[in-house]
């Protein structure tokens, strides 16, 4: 028998209403290096209606697709809500990636519209003349004549093309299952793979963010979003906090740990996201110049695994507990979050919050050896994770892989284990651990030893080739400022803490850890170095 329950499709539309009705006075702080520009959920509200029909008038109907080329601001909020509300498809563009990645990403998607940020137009301006599918370019906040439009294409200026549109508009039903955004994640083989996110995937993803044991957000909260917008759709931090009246910072390009801890100090953060690479240099910032950051009652830290050593740090010197999530581009990206159980002593808590955190109800998980078998979660069988849900993409856009798909099951390419209480530990990527003599060694788990050395801010850990071990690893070491250490000494460090076989035998030092786009430790690059002979 069918349930006597209405049938009001989750939409991005009906968290654009809430955000700009009942908590249509919270704000979002656009940061611009001077004075911060700060606009209101309600004003969002209206200028997406403006954008709505602004981009009818260029021709944007059905699930066309329109890109954006932005960073965090008030403007990329707009889209987020005017496209898929208007019932398109929003198209984040990483801005970091190659211009042969950024080309192909764009015209797999087939974007009809790209905005841009007047101050990425020189970035942008390398690959336009090579966009297949695109016919209008948007410039915001700045001169658009500042680009040369290629035959059949038109090149707009935001606030000219809104002005004067109603300040409202009708937003279509949807199907809930339809899609709403698309993300690309650049994979470790082959051209990007394109994630398609549905109105109900986002809204549904959305209340995880803000239930107690997701990220809590909630009315009270100013959260600092680092997270770029281009990346996982900025963790969903734009889609959560108006739904409950969250107010957001927004970064723009101010992404140094200086300005960073100015934003949080002077527009008051209640809570910050990031990946880890980010929180070392504000720790460095921090200690380099204090400031009190108690403002913060939390941040959340992603994307890689979080050395403890940074956990340690934040709450030991500044009262600031960090939140351990664990997600992907895949999985919207919250799959689990670190948050202990009640009644565990001290030991215990740690031991969970250095865990990727537990899964939550709408995410299925099992681990598999390497024969598809299912492991069980007893806290010590190690195998890959694979994962399924209602905010978990079933498949590539456009494109079968198998490697990645099957029976249901997305397989993440994380390796570790499960406790029989749900806590995820993972000790490595599969294709980032070292195979040394029949043996696995963890990078991650060396890569957190060596970090917390007093003397290291950075470690990366890769298997380079041995003739007798198949591989061994070896440990790229960025130094604190103003601090010293050797191999010998870290070595030593490390031998009291591993067995003698997994003790690094190559210890190279650099002046920068190689970062993807997305600021993670790139590993694929170091790996290039070392095989091109560049490092020490
Ligand atoms: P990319 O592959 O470009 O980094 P994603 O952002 O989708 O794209 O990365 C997802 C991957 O990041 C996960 O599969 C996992 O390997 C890693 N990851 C994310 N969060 C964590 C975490 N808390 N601990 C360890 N690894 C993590």
């Amino acid at each position: 028998m069918l349930s006597t329950m209405q049938d009001g499709a989750l939409s991005i539309a009906r968290i654009l209403r809430q955000g700009s009705g009942p908590h249509g006075s919270a704000e979002i702080v656009t940061w611009t290096g001077a004075e911060p520009r700060r606009t209101t959920y309600a004003q969002i509200g209206r200028r997406a209606a403006q954008l709505a029909h602004a981009l009818r008038g260029l021709g944007i109907t059905g699930d066309d697709r329109v890109g954006t080329f932005m960073w965090n601001n008030a403007e990329h909020v707009e889209a987020y809500y005017a496209v898929p509300s208007m019932g398109a498809v929003l198209h984040t563009l990483n801005i970091r990636l190659f211009p042969e990645q950024l080309v192909y990403m764009a015209d797999h998607a087939q974007d009809r519209v790209i905005l841009v940020d007047a101050t990425l137009l020189p970035l942008f301006g390398k690959i336009l003349p090579q966009l297949r599918e695109v016919r209008h370019v948007i410039v915001v906040g700045g001169d658009a004549s500042a680009i040369e439009a290629p035959a059949g294409v038109e090149v707009h200026d935001y606030e000219q093309l809104l002005a004067g549109q109603p300040e409202e508009f009708a937003w279509p039903d949807v199907d809930e299952r339809s899609a709403a955004a698309m993300c690309y994640t650049s994979g470790t083989t082959g051209n990007p793979k394109g994630v398609v996110y549905s109105h109900r995937s986002i809204y549904l993803h959305s209340m995880q963010v803000c239930m107690t044991d997701g990220m809590a957000l909630g009315q009270t909260d100013r959260a600092l979003a680092v997270v770029p917008m281009f990346h996982v759709l900025s963790w969903g931090l734009p889609y959560a906090a108006p739904m409950v009246g969250a107010s957001i910072i927004m970064p723009e390009r101010f992404l140094q740990p200086e300005p960073l801890v100015r934003m949080i100090v002077s527009e008051q953060a209640t809570m910050a996201a990031a990946v880890p690479t980010i929180w070392q240099g504000v720790l460095q910032q921090l200690e380099a110049q204090p400031e009190d950051i108690s403002s913060l009652r939390e941040v959340v830290v992603g994307g890689s695994a979080c050395p403890p050593s940074l956990m340690r740090d934040f709450e030991e010197k500044y009262d600031v507990p960090v939140l351990h999530a664990w997600g992907m581009t895949e999985t919207s990206p919250l799959g689990s979050v670190a948050r202990p159980p009640a009644g565990v002593d001290e030991e215990q808590r740690w031991a969970y919050r250095r865990s990727q955190g537990r899964l939550s109800t709408s995410v299925r998980a099992r681990l598999v050896d390497d024969t598809d078998h299912e492991l069980p979660w007893d806290g010590s069988s190690v195998g890959e994770l694979e994962v399924a849900g209602p905010w978990i993409t079933g498949s590539y856009y456009g494109e079968d892989d198998p490697e990645k798909f099957h029976d249901g099951w997305l397989r993440t390419g994380d390796v570790g284990y499960i406790t029989p209480d749900g806590f995820l530990n993972l000790t490595d990527r599969s294709k980032d651990v070292i195979k040394s003599g029949g043996e696995w060694i963890s990078s991650v788990e060396l890569e957190n030893l060596v970090m917390g050395h007093p003397a290291v801010a950075e470690a990366l850990v890769i298997g380079v080739p041995d003739e007798k071990w198949s591989e061994r690893p070896l440990v790229a070491v960025v130094l604190r400022e103003g601090h010293a250490a050797d191999a010998a000494e870290l070595r030593e460090f490390v031998a009291e803490k591993v067995a003698r076989w997994q003790v690094p035998d190559y210890w190279t030092f650099v002046a920068e850890a190689p970062k993807t786009s997305v600021g993670k430790f790139d590993k694929k690059r170091l790996r290039k170095q070392h095989a091109d002979g560049e490092l020490d």
